[in-house]
């Protein structure tokens, strides 16, 4: 098989992946009470297939329980959420809740396993964990984002839901998503943005730039819009991202000064921030109403 047979096969697989179902097509007999069917469960008591001795498998399926891991699919679809991104979330989007592990759950394990992993890595270098030496105004802060990596990439991830359901309300696929199917997605991508961020930490902290690129080949599967047209609003989306995020820090830095000072720019400092945030909901309004308004003229034209 040559290259470009493999990368074929690949994409293939990306779009439609075997998600196994259905192995038990010949009818059999229920081991806890006797009901035949066929399926991969029985109808009558719902207990699995296939369960006659007590095996090692077994054994470690039910310790993994104590962690809320009862079903196998969590490694599967952390798998497939790093080689499917935007294909998996649209799966799940369309109906298919049982080809992923729940989402929250899912981003909530992945934290505490990326917490171990700094940890470990950070002792295993011989680093101090980053001390009190109030450099920052923002320094509890960030300790607190350090210390609640779930929330922190949900927080982060959050900002997108309103951009992404903005300028990609009239995609080719998933048009028209909700909010809280908007906010599902970012829940996955907050699990993908933990794992990668972790790779990227360890190479280089210079990698965390190509955050936008994982977004970029996400939409582009999750949204079906080609190349141009998903590199546009994904730049946007970054754009009201990046916005949003250095208000919220900017707001944070005098607020904590003048908590700190107790002087009396107090209201100088309010008056400053209206104006700026004034100013940053006319520029996201402007900047996403433009967005949405090509989209939706690009998709009547589309359809005509
Ligand atoms: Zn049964």
């Amino acid at each position: 098989m040559n290259i470009k047979e493999a990368i074929g096969g690949f994409r293939a697989w990306q779009k439609t992946p075997d998600y196994h179902w259905g192995k038990g097509s010949s009818a059999h007999q229920c081991v806890n009470c006797g009901h035949e069917y066929t399926g991969n469960y029985c109808p009558m008591c719902g207990q699995k297939d296939g369960a006659k001795r007590i095996t090692w498998v077994s054994l470690w399926r039910n310790f993994m329980m104590i962690w809320g891991m009862d079903s196998h699919s969590l490694p599967v679809s952390l798998w497939q959420l790093i080689w499917r991104p935007g294909y998996f979330i649209g799966d799940y989007l369309d109906g298919h809740r049982q080809v992923s592990y729940p989402p929250v759950k899912m981003l909530f394990i992945v934290a505490v396993i990326y917490a171990i992993l700094v940890q470990t890595f950070r002792m295993l270098n011989g680093e101090a964990p980053p001390l009190d030496e109030s450099v920052s105004v923002l320094e509890p802060v960030f300790r607190w984002m350090g210390d609640n990596p779930a929330w922190t990439a949900l927080g982060m991830t959050f900002v997108m839901t309103l951009p992404t359901s903005i300028l990609f309300h009239f995609s080719p696929r998933h048009a028209h998503h909700s909010l809280p199917e908007g906010f599902f997605i970012q829940v996955f991508m907050s699990s993908l943005m933990l794992m990668s961020i972790f790779v990227m930490k360890l190479i280089s902290g210079w990698l965390m730039l190509l955050v936008p690129l994982l977004y970029y080949v996400c939409y582009r599967q999750l949204f079906g819009y080609g190349m141009w047209s998903t590199l546009w609003r994904v730049a946007l989306c970054f754009a009201t991202w990046l916005g949003i995020t250095l208000f919220f820090f900017f707001t944070m830095v005098p607020l904590f000064d003048t908590a700190m000072q107790k002087n009396g720019e107090a209201l100088e400092t309010v008056l400053t921030l209206a104006v700026i945030l004034v100013m940053l909901v006319i520029g996201l309004a402007v900047v996403l109403g433009f967005g949405y308004w090509i989209s939706k003229k690009t998709c009547k034209s589309r359809e005509s």
